[in-house]
């Protein structure tokens, strides 16, 4: 069941789940969804994910081994594998005394998902300091591995257009820095999510994108509309932010899709502004 590999703890069956330990084993598999048209999804630690009570009737690829590796190439530059837990790289990065990353530090997930997402928070993103990344094309994984500096990469709000790419790894260009500054910022860091999110949770993050050029965030504006705690089955909204939505134990898909509903109308009534989801709903449509 998918809802293993989601930190929502939310999702059905797949028909094919495939663990791919190396770059040839991922062609044979690209190759045969293309051959069978085969919906297809690479998943990092699922932790921006809602996966349809379905499931998926396609296959699922997770990247083991070789993707996981985490190594210095060059005095400031570190080639992390798409599979490494975004934690690991961080504190790889301090170990090294290097700064760029710590203000990311406390995003679950792995660098692909990260780079996917082009995760961050309102100091930095994780495209600030890449410097490229090597991918597959899904569609036509016969062109075999393509590298894209950042500046070919359509980087944006919590978005980066590689959607029809399997990312591989990356190489991050950082800067000098002192070790002891950089394990403080990043235990600082993780201390004000404790205060501020639901952490011990099954939860998927923040639901919503924050709207453009509005006054106020997404949380902020769900917790104007008297939102916080509102229920639906097993799923309620976080009383502590606002913009988190947690699966108590039992929820399901369609749980988590009428509360979506439910906030995007409400919203919409009272602020005239349409929210976006953040997460990737998989097998699901609003
Ligand atoms: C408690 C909590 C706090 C969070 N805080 C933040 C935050 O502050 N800022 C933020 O931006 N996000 C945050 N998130 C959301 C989430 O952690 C990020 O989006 C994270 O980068 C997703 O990584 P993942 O490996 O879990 O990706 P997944 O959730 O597994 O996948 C996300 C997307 O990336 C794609 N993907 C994954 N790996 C690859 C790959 N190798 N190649 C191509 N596509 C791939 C998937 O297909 C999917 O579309 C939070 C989540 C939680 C649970």
């Amino acid at each position: 069941m998918l809802k293993q590999h989601t930190t929502l703890h939310i999702g059905g069956p797949a028909k094919f789940f495939v663990n791919v330990r190396n770059t040839k084993e991922l062609i044979s598999v690209l190759e045969i969804v293309r051959k069978y048209k085969l919906p297809f999804l690479v998943i990092g630690a699922g932790s921006n994910l809602l996966i349809s009570d379905e499931g998926f009737a396609g296959v699922i690829v997770k990247l083991r081994d070789e993707f996981r590796e985490l190594k210095l190439i060059q005095e400031k530059k570190i080639y992390a594998g798409a599979g490494v837990m975004l934690a690991m790289l961080i504190k790889f990065a301090v170990d090294n005394s290097l700064s760029g990353l710590e203000e990311l530090f406390g995003i679950p997930g792995t660098v692909g998902g990260a780079i996917m997402m082009n995760a961050g928070t309102k100091n930095s993103t994780i495209s600030d300091n890449l410097e490229f990344i090597e991918v597959l094309s899904i569609s036509n994984p016969q062109y075999g591995v393509i590298k894209l500096y950042k500046e070919e990469i359509n980087f944006g709000y919590r978005r980066s257009g590689l959607e029809n790419f399997v990312i591989l790894s990356s190489v991050f260009n950082l800067r000098e820095g002192n070790k002891e500054e950089l394990q403080k910022r990043i235990t600082e860091v993780l201390l004000t999510r404790a205060k501020t999110q639901p952490l011990g949770t099954f939860n998927a993050g923040c639901i919503f994108k924050n709207p453009e050029n509005h006054k106020y965030t997404a949380a902020m504006l769900i917790d104007k509309c008297n939102l916080k705690g509102f229920q639906c089955g097993d799923a309620y909204v976080s009383t502590q932010h606002a913009n988190f939505i947690i699966n108590k134990n039992n929820a399901t898909s369609k749980d988590f899709v009428k509360i979506i509903k439910h906030i995007i109308s409400v919203v919409k009534k009272k602020y005239k502004v349409k929210l976006e989801p953040e997460i990737k709903l998989v097998n699901i449509k609003l």
